[in-house]
């Protein structure tokens, strides 16, 4: 392109070739035609021309030409994916007179250059190892490519050296030109020469915008420079082959870049990097200050642009094994709880159900089925979680997992007989170890206490007895690391004691036995040893595993040493748990108090707990608001072992309710929210399943291999009969095992052992009363009633063989008070009865109960109300009514109303 027309150069203008011709004859160039040819002196005249007749201002000395191209580079980036990258290149040719440039020295032809173009790319002068790009091209020559690719989606860092028309030293100098001194020289230059004076404020002008972008320039190239030094750093660290990728990502630089040859060599060993870099210039577009400026304000963007995306790329992880969680799924959950669950976006769960044919949205809740059908589809396990299991909704506890279990003191419960002597053994303890020392001395009762002894600590759960034991354990809950077992040493064992050691026994819990009240003249320890062997409780002195401890609680003689059993005892137990970690424990009792609110005492078993912790007691919930020590001491924290009296919670709970300590107060809401809604039934119905007819299946799945069974009776004789004839229905497959056996009505407590060992409850000739009843009822606890011993034996025989027959289930109707009784001669007895609840039928069969044991079972003669015959009386009305070959009916004796239904077996 050594020589152009006048209408080429004047195209190349943007300008009409008549005035180009015309401005050529002004320049003292004879070109008349528009086709003359057009040399490089031709142009030289022509620019020193216009240079002088416009003053500095008109940039005839150099003409600057952008132009600009968009193309599209279809690349992997760094996760494999194909991306399109939309690169806009724009180029820039300055054209300047050589001559000047050459004869002047640098300093003025960049202050020239600067004038006319004063956005130069000043990130080249900082970053650049400054290898001045060869003067440009005497004016008519082919394009400097002054300006470089533009960083548009780019992805590198943009500050390499350019091949630029303007030196960078000599901005550099210009820029901090001080500026007050420039001000004064142009006003000098005002004053002294009018003339000149428009010229002068615009190159003053100029130069302050130079100065000015010179300086953004200089901050972006730090910026950019910094960035540079970081990818260069990520970049010596990649692997070859990811470097090669890199260089994919982009165009060659230069390709088409005429002075490319001497810059690129020029650039000192350069990476991919460094070319890509390069290849990216960032430079600014047109000839004016203000152009300029937006010019580079787009360069940094694109700058910071590019920094950001190298950081991304840096944070990038080769992809490694996919990972196989173990997801557990409650009954609901919602799109963005599961997809947080697999640690995955809620848009992948949403394309995979969208992959199995259903439309979700992210906050849509999912059923435990479908949501386990996708976890598996996901590549994880699926496991599905227990109802109210609060570790399915959060996954609280991971970063505990691993916290190591350190001893903890042991938790201990009296049980014995009434009047023995366990409060005031508890009371001793108490007294004796935690009063003492504290001021004031005042002590309440929060349900269980700690002691410290000089070999460790005992917390004592203050409800004793074996009713509370067994009530926590029916729950689910196991408070007690060991039992105590008193007995007076002038009493012996007594029906409660043997109650204590069944309850105990089936606990499996290591009973410690504490002989009490030997300082009375009557005491005859050696008599309560014998008798507890015949119980099964044996002394270590007879071979067994049994401490027996000779204590006083009046006088407080062996104490010490029981103390010292225990603590011996809880050593071989080997009691741990974690300390730092979520606490977790057990409602020992709770009450609503007036002025604080639900009250709760909870022994933490493990962990600790902190005052302003979050909560989850059963089905209550709330942040402990305060935390009382057994002696009312306000505390701040409780670890392993520990009781304490909390407040904050939203409502009471039960006795028994576990407690867990959670992050997050909506979550424990949710849960306690859920837990008191139906699915609390469901929990409950499915932890217990101990019925006689399904028995022989439970066997058969191998889940079963002995039948618990509790045998109540009206009298001992019985009750012994029925226990030999029972016990000896064992097989090899199974054995029967009658954990508690004993004399009376069927308690509560009795509920309790059979929803705690899921045992079947019999009942000979006596009945469950009514509080034992409706536990037993919402427990769903099989009880089963005969009168006739050999009935019973071989139920459960049958039971056993899988070849019980379909229930003949009898279903209580009502209940019939006997208010007063009228003998008649010729009719026989009349009873003036009251219904007390359900209904009596004319042809109901009815049982005579008497202190809830069965004096007779048979049918009614008549059923009146007032004079008249009546087919039924409902509750809360009178009636007469006779029984069928039955006279002996007394004040007070209760009817039990019933009537037989068929049931087919269950399987
Ligand atoms: P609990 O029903 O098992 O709680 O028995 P208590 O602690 O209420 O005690 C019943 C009675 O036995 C009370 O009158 C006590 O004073 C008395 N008692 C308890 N321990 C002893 C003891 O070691 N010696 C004597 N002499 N009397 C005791």
């Amino acid at each position: 392109m050594a020589h152009m027309n006048v209408v080429e150069f004047a195209s190349e203008l943007k300008m009409p070739a008549p005035v180009l011709l015309e401005q050529f004859q002004k320049a003292g160039v004879a070109k008349s035609a528009p086709t003359d040819p057009v040399s490089e002196a031709d142009k030289a005249k022509l620019l020193e021309y216009l240079r002088r007749s416009h003053g500095e201002t008109t940039p005839k000395s150099k003409i600057t030409l952008t132009r600009k191209q968009t193309s599209e580079i279809r690349a992997a980036d760094s996760t494999g994916k194909s991306r399109t990258i939309q690169v806009e290149v724009r180029k820039k040719r300055v054209f300047v007179k050589r001559d000047e440039v050459e004869a002047a020295t640098e300093e003025v032809s960049a202050l020239q250059e600067e004038l006319i173009v004063p956005p130069v790319p000043e990130p080249v002068v900082e970053v650049a190892p400054p290898v001045p790009e060869p003067e440009p091209e005497p004016v008519v020559a082919e394009e400097v490519p002054v300006v470089e690719p533009e960083p548009e989606p780019v992805i590198e860092v943009v500050v390499e050296p350019e091949p630029q028309v303007e030196e960078p030293a000599p901005v550099a100098e210009v820029a901090p030109v001080p500026q007050m001194s420039a001000r004064e020289r142009d006003a000098k230059r005002q004053t002294d020469l009018l003339a000149r004076q428009a010229a002068d404020l615009k190159e003053k002008q100029a130069r302050e915008a130079a100065r000015k972008v010179a300086e953004e320039a200089r901050k972006a190239a730090e910026e950019a420079a910094a960035a540079l030094e970081k990818a260069k750093a990520e970049a010596a660290a990649r692997s070859e082959g990811e470097r090669k990728t890199s260089g994919t990502l982009h165009k060659p630089a230069k390709a088409d870049d005429k002075s490319g040859g001497a810059k690129k060599p020029a650039a000192p060993a350069k990476s991919g990097w460094q070319d890509d870099a390069a290849k990216r210039r960032t430079i600014k577009t047109r000839g004016d200050a203000s152009g300029g400026g937006a010019g580079w304000r787009g360069g940094k963007a694109g700058g910071r642009h590019g920094g950001r995306h190298q950081e991304q790329a840096s944070t990038f992880q080769a992809p490694t094994e996919p990972v196989v969680r173990d997801v557990h799924v409650p009954e609901t959950i919602t799109v963005s709880d599961l997809a947080h669950k697999m640690s995955v976006k809620a848009t992948e769960v949403i394309k995979k159900m969208m992959m199995l044919g259903q439309m979700v949205t992210i906050n849509q809740v999912l059923d435990q089925e479908t949501a386990m059908i996708v976890v598996e589809e996901m590549g994880h396990k699926a496991l599905a979680a227990k109802l109210d299991d609060p570790e399915a909704f959060l996954d609280l506890g991971e970063e505990h997992k691993d916290v190591a279990p350190e001893p903890r003191a042991p938790v201990v419960t009296v049980m014995g007989h009434v009047d023995h002597g366990k409060t005031s053994l508890l009371d001793y303890i108490r007294r004796a170890k935690v009063a003492a020392g504290e001021a004031g001395g005042i002590t309440q009762h929060i349900g269980a206490y700690h002691v410290e002894t000089g070999r460790g600590m005992i917390t004592f759960l203050d409800t004793p007895g074996h009713e509370a034991f067994t009530a926590m354990r029916a729950r689910g809950a196991k408070a007690t690391d060991l039992v105590i077992l008193v007995v007076a040493a002038d009493d012996g064992v007594m029906p409660q004691t043997k109650e204590a050691i069944h309850h105990a026994k089936a606990a499996e819990v290591p009973i410690i036995v504490a002989v009490n009240k030997i300082d009375k003249p009557e005491a005859n320890p050696e008599r309560v040893k014998q008798e507890l062997v015949t119980e099964g409780v044996v002394p270590e002195e007879y071979g067994g595993d049994a401490m027996f401890m000779p204590v006083s609680a009046k006088t407080g003689a062996g104490i010490d040493a029981l103390l010292e059993g225990i603590l011996l005892q809880a050593e071989v137990l080997e009691l741990t748990a974690p300390i730092e970690a979520p606490a977790k424990g057990l409602i020992i009792e709770a009450r609503l108090d007036k002025g604080r609110g639900p009250v709760a005492t909870m022994l933490v078993q493990s962990g600790t707990l902190r005052r302003g912790d979050v909560v989850l007691a059963g089905a209550t919930f709330g942040r402990v608001r305060a935390m009382l020590d057994e002696n009312g001491k306000q505390i701040n924290e409780a670890g392993p072992s520990i009781p304490v009296e909390i407040l904050g919670l939203s409502d009471v709970p039960a006795a028994g309710d576990e407690v867990m300590g959670l992050a997050d107060e909506r979550r424990a809401r949710e849960i306690a929210l859920f837990r008191q809604g139906k699915f609390r039934d469901v929990k409950l119905a499915k932890q217990q399943a101990a019925k006689l007819e399904n028995m022989f299946e439970q066997m058969k799945e191998g889940e079963v291999k002995s039948l618990p069974l509790i045998v109540k009776a009206d009298v001992q004789g019985s009750q012994e009969a029925l226990v030999h004839a029972l016990a000896k229905l064992s097989t090899d497959e199974v054995r029967v095992n009658v954990i508690h056996g004993a004399v009376g009505a069927i308690t509560e407590s009795d509920v309790n052992l059979a929803q705690a060992s899921k045992a079947v409850i019999i009942g000979f000739n006596t009945r469950a009363d009514a509080n034992a009843r409706k536990l037993a009822e919402s427990f769903d606890v099989d009880i089963r009633y005969y009168n006739i011993i050999y009935d019973a034996v071989d139920e459960v025989k049958q039971a056993l063989s899988g070849m019980l027959s379909p229930e003949k289930r009898e279903q209580v109707i009502g209940t019939v008070e006997i208010r007063q009784v009228f003998v008649i001669s010729k009719v026989g007895t009349i009873a003036g009865c009251y219904v007390l609840d359900g209904v009596v039928r004319r042809n109901s069969r009815v049982r005579v109960l008497r202190d809830n044991v069965v004096l007779h079972d048979g049918e009614l003669d008549s059923l009146k109300r007032f004079k008249d015959d009546v087919k039924e009386v409902k509750s809360n009305f009178e009636c007469g009514l006779s029984i069928k070959n039955f006279n002996d009916i007394a004040e007070g004796d209760q009817l039990e109303v019933y009537e037989i239904q068929e049931i087919a077996r269950t399987l």
